[in-house]
């Protein structure tokens, strides 16, 4: 056996590779090896051989030794953002080199303050080669010290278990990670490469790269927006499709992600087919879609599309180019103005939007549009407005409800520039009071000028559930409706509206009588919500004196606090997987420790139910690389990512035990569906209980699954109580996925067949004398209250806005009357059934 030795390349202190704090290097994705921390800026080469990749940020090395083993030297973590800058290389590809030769300089200090470590990863990034390694410990000198010695297999093959089989090609992706396939994502494609027996391309025009090795990903130079495609031969070539297209098409786990405009909309339009928006035969009532919730009267506002007038040609291509660069960079400026506003407001989902249109302006896809027209001979404006509004239709062309609606916020950001360009002034609308405003398209940067207190609803003829201008009128609370009839475009100005923005009706010229009841409905409803607030620091007791307990479900400590200000009597269900979303490390012990206690604290001594962390399937994470599932709901979610990384579950009930030493903190398991897994895992928190020291603690379920409410009584023995979490359950048992475009409609928790699961779950949970809630979506419908109580629910945990009124809807009912409508709606066929016998109980 060949023994290799590796001198170290620069000086420093070594690290084990499993301290650097990136999971890519950590968890040894791109490969086995050392990191050291350095003291001096030159790296060497540490042993002979060919430079057979300069990364074109200059951050990374690849050396080939003549036995073929491969050593990457990437400095610092994070640096290919530093595009180079902060780097010198003094060798090419291609070159020999001999142990000593100096490879790359750089400047500590810009490094060191302008990326996350200056940790310095060597790697052998052809694992299979090598038999073992030797690796030094503490402080090395470059080119004195041994860094490793590193034994190689006595023979290797990398192509002996291939199958000449027939090659796979598969659909062309655009690669939308912003800084190409860099180490992360390249390690991440190749690990997830390396799982396949088949040989595994990756193309990018007439170049390849075998898709296992770090370094020859990395040597393809894949760019942001570059196609590429994979190649697969052997005896598992379609399952090796299957599995890592998706990843290449979603980013490989890359935190800077960003879909390309034009192009990616073209290859995505297969999935998310729109559903067709409602329509309606009554000439004066037109359907849409409910955006905001509320009813609104008043009076009919068109607004009109703005349009430019400018010039179409224009001599002088590079003046042209530049006026619209400083058009595009003075709009960048406004939208950061617009930021920090709606930060300052505490408006962060309205910051978000304009975040994203500032990234909009960044698309080279559509700057290259613009830029090849005024090359054409166009004017900048001209220019500019055949890039945007061609992109926009073809976005809004598409059978995909998600990227037509982008196609709205295009248009925005497009006419922003415009006006910039063409010097028009933003027009300023003076609205009447109370003003219903109809629009093809209501913009987010338009509800940012107009004076909201004088609009009482908004109506657009495009745009989703989903869309920004949907989500804008739910913050400022205006009730509306987007994707109504077309019809509502020819509404005259001043016209008589009613609009409903819970059922999404917009009702023409109104007779009084109805104006009258409306707005009769409309006091009613305001002085319900303000005597519910006034009470809502009472507690939920019926009419004959049971108390039931109502909290809040929450992501984090701001809802919290909000959820004490109305009344929440403590916490029925903390989402943790908040706190691990949005992020390339799982948070450690310590973060998930402090942010329960903040928590805890906010909720001055009420109690507080952590959920386990609840990921997968639909909802990944980018460090937790989980295989595409062909049926995500039915795979690895909930409590089985943690009984599979077991790592992950251990730290967070570490957390959640240290975080309740002084408070009343509870802790329960998601998607459970066998007594197995609920035993498996109390056992996990027993031993680390043990570990801590620490208090026993309440433990319960979630009861999601049939398998597990049809057990309820066996369940029950192994736990303190259940939560019952009617969405999944829903979604489990009429199994329609929660998210289709189509079935979320139909999906009712109100359905008999829920209810029933829901009644035996409750009779399991009590004959063992266990209490029960539930904190699905189900116990935030005031409609549902009086069934829950009757089915024996004990406690009701809610989203935080609807705490007053649900506590106030438990007042409404005696035990008695809430046993009698349970068993009433058990007996119904349908959940139409179940509504119409609780909308009549209600009105009595
Ligand atoms: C539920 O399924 O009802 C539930 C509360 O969990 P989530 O909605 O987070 O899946
Ligand atoms: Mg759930």
């Amino acid at each position: 056996m060949q023994t290799v030795i590796l001198k170290a390349p620069l000086s420093g202190v070594i690290y084990p590779l499993e301290e650097v704090p990136d999971p890519v290097f950590a968890q040894k994705m791109v490969g086995d090896g050392l990191s050291v921390d350095p003291t001096d800026n030159r790296l060497y080469a540490p042993l002979d051989g060919t430079i057979s990749q300069v990364h074109s940020a200059l951050h990374a090395v690849t050396l080939t030794h003549d036995s073929g083993l491969e050593i990457m030297m990437h400095i610092g973590l994070d640096t290919v953002m530093l595009k180079s800058k902060g780097f010198e290389a003094h060798v090419h590809e291609g070159q020999q080199v001999k142990m000593g030769d100096l490879l790359i300089t750089f400047d500590m200090d810009y490094i060191a303050t302008h990326a996350k470590s200056l940790l310095t990863q060597i790697i052998l990034t052809n694992g299979e080669v090598v038999d073992s390694i030797d690796k030094s410990e503490g402080v090395v000198i470059a080119n004195e010290s041994t860094l490793m010695r590193v034994t190689l297999k006595k023979s290797f093959s990398c192509e002996s278990n291939m199958a000449p089989e027939e090659t796979i090609l598969s659909e062309v992706v655009i690669v939308s990670n912003t800084t190409g396939l860099h180490a992360r994502p390249a390690a991440v494609l190749a690990a997830l490469s390396k799982k396949f027996e088949s040989k595994i391309l990756l193309l990018k025009g007439d170049s390849s790269a075998n898709a296992k090795s770090v370094v020859s990903i990395m040597g393809l130079d894949v760019g942001y927006g570059d196609k590429v495609q994979l190649s697969t031969t052997g005896s598992d070539a379609k399952e090796a499709i299957a599995e890592i297209l998706p990843q290449l098409q979603s980013g490989l786990g890359d935190e800077g992600t960003k879909p390309i405009l034009a192009q990616a909309a073209i290859e995505t339009s297969k999935d998310q087919e729109a559903v067709p928006a409602p329509r309606s035969d009554d000439p004066t009532l037109l359907l849409g879609i409910p955006a905001s919730p509320g009813i609104a009267v008043g009076s009919a506002v068109r607004i009109k599309e703005e349009t430019f007038e400018f010039e179409e040609e224009a001599e002088d291509s590079y003046k042209e180019k530049r006026r619209l660069d400083k058009a595009i960079e003075e709009s960048k400026n406004q939208l950061e103005a617009l930021i920090e506003s709606m930060h300052k407001q505490e408006n962060a989902s309205k910051a978000a939007i304009f975040a994203a249109h500032r990234e909009l302006l960044d698309d080279p896809e559509l700057i290259e549009i613009a830029r090849s027209a005024i090359d054409k001979g166009k004017s900048a404006e001209a220019g500019w407005h055949y890039a945007y509004t061609s992109v926009a239709e073809q976005l809004a062309a598409l059978n995909n409800k998600l990227l037509a609606e982008r196609a709205n916020d295009l248009r925005d950001v497009g006419k922003r520039v415009m006006r910039i360009l063409t010097g028009k002034e933003s027009e300023t609308l003076e609205l009447p009071d109370h003003a219903i405003l109809i629009a093809e398209e209501i913009t987010p940067s338009f509800t940012a000028t107009i004076d909201t207190e004088k609009v009482e609803g908004f109506c657009s003829t495009t745009g989703g559930a989903t869309s920004h201008v949907a989500i804008i009128a739910r913050s400022l609370d205006i009730p509306a409706i987007v994707g109504i009839e077309v019809r509502a475009l020819d509404i005259p100005d001043n016209t008589a509206l009613i609009l409903d923005g819970s059922k999404g009706t917009l009702k023409i010229d109104p007779s009084d009588d109805l104006i009258v009841q409306t707005r009769e409905k409309q006091r009613r409803l305001r002085e319900e919500k303000e005597r519910n607030l006034a009470t809502a620091m009472d507690p939920a007791v019926t009419t004959d004196g049971a108390e039931i307990e109502v909290v809040a479900n929450i992501g984090g400590v701001k809802e919290a606090v909000e959820s004490v200000k109305l009344g929440g009597e403590g916490v029925g269900l903390l989402r943790s997987e908040f706190l691990f979303l949005d992020r390339m490390t799982a948070p450690d012990e310590e973060e998930q420790y402090e942010v329960y206690r903040d928590i805890l604290e906010a909720l001055e001594g009420r109690p507080l139910l952590v959920r386990t962390l609840d990921v997968g399937g639909d909802k990944p994470l980018p460090y937790l690389p989980l295989p595409a599932e062909e049926n995500p709901f039915l795979g690895q979610r909930g409590i089985r990512i943690g009984l599979e990384r077991p790592e992950l579950f251990r730290v967070q009930a570490r957390a959640i035990l240290r975080a309740g030493t002084h408070d009343k903190i509870r802790i329960m398991f998601p998607m459970i569906s066998t007594i197995e897994e609920i035993r498996e895992v109390k056992t996990m928190l027993e031993q680390e209980r043990k570990e801590l020291g620490a208090d026993p603690i309440e433990t319960g379920i979630m009861v999601e699954v049939p398998s597990t409410a049809l057990l309820a009584e066996k369940f029950a023995r192994e736990v303190d109580f259940f939560s019952i979490g009617t969405n999944d359950l829903t979604q489990y048992t009429l199994a329609m996925d929660r998210g289709h475009p189509k079935l979320a409609a139909k999906l009712d928790a109100l359905d008999p067949a829920v209810l029933r699961l829901i009644s035996f779950t409750a009779d399991g949970a009590h004959h063992q004398g266990k209490w029960i809630g539930i904190c699905g979506g189900l116990a935030s419908d005031p409609l549902a209250i009086p069934v829950l109580l009757g089915l024996g629910i004990d406690e009701l945990s809610v989203s935080v806005p609807t705490i007053p009124e649900i506590k106030a809807e438990v007042r409404k009912y005696s035990t008695k009357e809430c046993k009698a409508i349970a068993q009433e709606v058990l007996k119904c066929a349908t959940s139409t059934e179940v509504r119409t016998l609780l909308e009549r109980k209600r009105a009595k």
